[in-house]
This record gives C-alpha cells, structure tokens and sequence, in this order.
C-alpha cells in the first residue's frame, strides 16, 4: 500500500496524480495499469494491491458486523417501531376529545333544557296553590268558576310539561352514556399511549446503549487490523458491505454467486492478496469455509 503524503496540494500534479491512481488500485480494485485505465466492475475479479494477512482480513467480517449492528441500532433509535402507532393515538385521541366536546354540549342543552321545564313546573304549582286558596276563600261563584277552570287548565299544562321533562330526561341518559363511553375510549386510547411511550422510550434507550458498546467493540476490532487495511475497509463500507465472507461460491456481502471464472482467479490469489467481489466491490475473505 502506498502511503499518502497527508497534503497532497504541497507536492503538486504529480503526486495528484498517483493519488488518482492509487485511489483507482485501492478502492475501484483494477490492477494497476496507470492513472486513467482499469478494468471496471462486473467483470473480473479484482486483486488488490493491498496485502493483508488471513487473520487481518477475517476480521474485517467482525467489522462489517459490528457497522451492521451500529446502523441497525441507529435505525432504531431514530425511529423506534412504536412511533407509529403512538402518532395514531394521538390523531386518535384529538379526534375523540373534539367528540367529546360535542357530545358534553348536547348533554348540558338537555340539561339546561331540564331545568327551564323544572323553572316552569314551579311557576305552574305556585299559581295552583295561589288559585286553590282563593277558591276556598271566594263566595264568588264567577269567581269560583274562573277558578276551576284555570285550574284544569294549569293540571294540564303541569302534565304536559312533566311528559316534556320525561322525554327529555330519557334524551339526557343517552347522552350521558355516550359521554361515559367516549371518555372511556379516551382513556384507554391514553393509557395505550403511555404504555407505548413508555416502551419506545426504552427501545430508543436499549438501542442507544448498543450503539455505544458496538462502537466500542468496532473500536478495539479495528486497533487489531492493519491501518491500510482498515482504511480501505472504510473507503468500501460507504457504497458496499465493506466486506463479506466468500462460501458456497457466494460473496457474503451482496450474496451473489460468482462465475467459474471470477473463481479461478479468487483462486490464484495469494493468500494475503485482497481480493474484491467483481459484483459488489467488498472485500471478500476466504477461509477455510469458502471451499476453494
Ligand atoms: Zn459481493
């Protein structure tokens, strides 16, 4: 591997220019041929011009690992698998609340209702009592007669109004039920809600903490391999698996199966060679699983 000058722009075109070809080697995986050719991908396999030990590169499986735990830990700490429905309680639960509004308006028009027919009642058994003393009082017989008379019609309108009261008394019991149910629905759309809060809250902890140790453990994997290694490693990982175990003829990082060809050359490779998957570009470790 050749190391870098770490200020390229200080040495000029032409270490811009091995940097390029390097760069070409190291990540595309051609061999080397100059700045500008190389054989693409899809095609051959590519030995690198790292050199790397067996140990070295079947670590980079522990590696890739550990970066697949971090990125899955990560995935669920932005988004922990109860969000979703957390955020349809809430919809849920503004949904109901504006229903409960409704529904506690209608029940207090009832009752508000109830009690301008009870006002009435009152009014209409004040005059009966006001009505029956005059007529025991009046010698009148006019009088008396007028009496009467406003008095069967007061019975009348008290029965009335007491039918109204009964029909609307009936109207207030359901809608008192429906305020009892909605605001059990509420309630329990609440607790649900805080139940999966609560559990999202700890996924999100669970998943921050293994992201911490993963990347603890990814540090102390990548202290045990060589820095070139590592570095190219990395360079792979942002387009590819980094790197992925060859068995039953399948690269471990993209799962594709390789020609008998592409195999051959996997097989002419030097053991410290690093060798790259013609499909997807990863490291691909050879062990003793690989069966080649
Ligand atoms: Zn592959």
């Amino acid at each position: 591997m050749v190391v870098l000058h770490p200020r390229l722009d200080d040495l000029g075109p032409l270490a811009q220019l091995v940097e390029r070809h390097v760069y070409t080697v190291d990540v595309v995986g051609s061999i080397p041929a100059g700045p500008t050719t190389g054989r693409r991908f899809g095609r051959v396999t590519y030995v690198g011009r790292v050199k790397a030990s067996p140990r070295d590169q079947r670590a980079l499986l522990d590696l890739a690992e550990l970066d697949s735990r971090i990125r899955r830990a990560e995935a669920a700490r932005a988004s922990p698998p109860h969000a979703a429905r957390v955020k349809e309680l809430l919809a849920e639960r503004q949904a109901r609340t504006q229903e409960l509004a409704a529904l506690l308006g209608t029940r207090d028009d009832l009752q508000a209702e109830i009690g301008r027919i009870e006002a009435d009642v009152a009014v209409v058994d004040a005059r009966r009592v006001r009505d029956t003393e005059r007529l025991a009082a009046t010698s009148n017989v006019k009088e008396a007669q007028g009496l009467e008379s406003e008095l069967a019609s007061l019975a009348r309108r008290k029965s009335d109004l007491e039918d109204a009261e009964l029909a609307v008394m009936e109207q207030l019991e359901d809608a008192q039920a429906a305020v009892t149910a909605a605001e059990g629905m509420i309630a329990r759309t609440n607790a649900e809600g805080a139940e999966l809060s609560a559990a999202g809250k700890a996924a999100v902890e669970a998943a921050t903490a293994d992201a911490a140790t993963a990347t603890r453990d990814r540090a102390a994997v990548a202290a045990g391999i060589a820095d070139d290694l590592v570095a190219q490693y990395d360079r792979l990982a942002i387009r590819n698996a980094g790197a992925g175990l060859l068995t039953r003829n399948t690269c471990g990082g993209c799962h594709m199966v390789l020609s008998g060809t592409d195999l051959a050359e996997v097989r002419r490779a030097a053991d410290d060679d690093v060798v790259l998957c013609p499909e997807c570009g990863c490291i691909l470790v050879r062990t003793e699983e690989s069966g080649l």
